[in-house]
């Protein structure tokens, strides 16, 4: 694991070098190679995506939102948390390759209407401490 963890760190691309083109394209070059197109359908990549988040949630089942923090100071733990991120990211990608879906359209699209339903005027100070689980109304969805 630390060998690959040095890996990665000597290959990082950054996020305001790369496009989510290239992003979408590296994906569907992967999934052409090992002709597993025939698997991406829309109900195989939606449940894809939910399983990758569960595989997510697990590394924080039962522990506490500072607990959580910490987990992530942990290198190992940090990497093996990133990995399930990464996975359900991929599966976005992959969801949005097969259907035909311009993911900066759709994000643009569903921000703007966030910010119809939440105005920050109406919102901000609403939701208390973030560690106060009685207060946790208003989130978004
Ligand atoms: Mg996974």
């Amino acid at each position: 694991m630390a060998n690959e963890v040095t890996e990665a760190k000597r290959t990082a691309a950054k996020d305001d070098a790369t496009t989510v083109d290239e992003l979408r394209q590296m994906v569907r070059t992967f999934v052409a190679q090992r002709e597993w197109k025939s698997y991406h359908d829309p109900k195989s990549l939606a449940m894809s995506i939910a399983i990758e988040a569960a595989e997510l949630m697990e590394h924080f089942q039962w522990l506490t939102t500072e607990q959580s923090r910490e987990l992530l100071e942990d290198e190992e733990r940090r990497w093996q948390v990133e990995d399930e991120l990464a996975d359900v990211f991929i599966y976005v990608l992959s969801f949005a390759n097969a259907v035909g879906t311009e993911l900066s359209e759709i994000v643009r699209r569903k921000i703007a209407r966030n910010q119809h339903r939440f105005p920050v005027e109406k919102v901000i100070g609403k939701l208390g401490d973030a560690d106060d689980k009685t207060s946790s109304k208003n989130q978004e969805s």
